[in-house]
């Protein structure tokens, strides 16, 4: 199975982003961790940002809490047609802060809300994930 990250994908695609791919795909949510400082990211990087190069798979919660939203009016051209939409950052763990879309958001979103990343398919080969609110 091939699988891309996102709505739409660089032509040079590296090891790193199909492995995620993949694992959205199958609804696994896996970010890494640096082996040398223990620093965690999601969606995961092939070094750390302290420029440490070994990282090992780190699978993370996948409920949060809203920690900031905003509603994106004027999209980039190839979100154009899915604006006006939402967009929020939710903390999974400390550390672990993760920008998704809130597609199925019928109300105003609230700090502190709790959301679920859920893995969504995009097209034949793409997935993405977004924000599910499951209480408010
Ligand atoms: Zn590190």
């Amino acid at each position: 199975m091939s699988a891309k990250f996102g709505y739409v994908s660089e032509e040079s695609y590296p090891a790193i982003a199909k492995k995620f791919a993949m694992n959205i795909a199958k609804k696994k949510f896996i970010g890494n961790k640096c082996t040398t400082c223990d620093k965690k990211y999601f969606p995961p990087r092939t070094a750390c940002e302290d420029f440490h190069e070994t990282m090992e798979d780190y699978p993370v919660n996948n409920v949060g809490e809203l920690k900031a939203w905003t509603i994106i009016h004027f999209a980039p051209e190839n979100m154009a047609d899915r604006a006006p939409y939402a967009v929020g950052i939710a903390e999974l763990e400390p550390g672990i802060r993760v920008l998704a879309q809130i597609p199925s958001l019928m109300q105003k979103p609230k700090i502190g809300m709790k959301l679920e990343l859920q893995a969504q398919q995009v097209d034949a080969v793409r997935f993405t994930y977004k924000w599910v609110v499951i209480k408010d």
